[in-house]
């Protein structure tokens, strides 16, 4: 196979393509409803949630804004450090407005938590979350997730906006990578 064809570095697919979207589809008909009569505020997660995002208020048939937040927190290595720096921070003002933050995954959820904390700091009306995946610490966090895709076990993974090293973000599905990733 052509070496630079990015499917050869899965170790597994852990979710295809139709099963995100059809879980998307359940997400967005789950804030549809929880938000009937009331404005709503997108705020997606810089870079990883771009592709949530897109689908996500795509599947959505009511007005939404949408705005982006940039923090990091990662690198290119695969554990939280917990230490938030802003690299963009939201163009809106948020004052009374219904935040959902759009997230690809939860792991430990410290930059999450952070970030909740800041935006109802802003008086924001209403600020919950929507993440794909969530990974078993996650369930730790002082703060409640509303909307969850699926839980997942506690493995790395890339794909649907999920990168490691920045690479694999543009994969249609959601797999781990295979050993040979790593010790390139
Ligand atoms: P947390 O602060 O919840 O530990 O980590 C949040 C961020 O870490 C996610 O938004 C994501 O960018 C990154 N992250 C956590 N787990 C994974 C994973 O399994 N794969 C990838 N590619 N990124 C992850
Ligand atoms: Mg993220
Ligand atoms: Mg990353």
């Amino acid at each position: 196979m052509d070496p630079e064809h990015i499917s050869q570095d899965l170790k597994a697919v852990l979710l295809t393509e139709e099963e995100i979207q059809s879980k998307i589809l359940e997400l967005a008909a789950a804030v549809e409803r929880d938000y009937d009569g009331m404005e709503l505020l997108l705020v997606g997660v810089l870079k990883g949630a771009v592709m949530v995002m897109a689908d996500f208020a795509r599947a959505l048939t009511r007005h939404a804004e949408m705005d982006w937040v940039a923090y990091s927190s990662y690198g290119s290595g695969t554990r939280s450090s917990g230490v938030v720096r802003i690299l963009k921070d939201l163009d809106t003002d948020i004052t009374g407005r219904n935040v959902l933050i759009v997230e690809d995954i939860i792991d430990t959820g410290l930059t999450l938590s952070w970030l909740v904390a800041n935006l109802r700091s802003r008086g924001a009306a209403s600020v919950e979350i929507c993440t794909l995946l969530r990974k078993p610490e996650a369930a730790k966090m002082a703060v409640s997730v509303k909307y969850v895709g699926f839980d997942i076990p506690d493995e790395f993974v890339v794909g649907y906006g999920l990168d490691h090293a920045e690479r694999y973000r543009n994969l249609r599905c959601v797999g781990t990578l295979a050993p040979h990733v790593y010790s390139d």
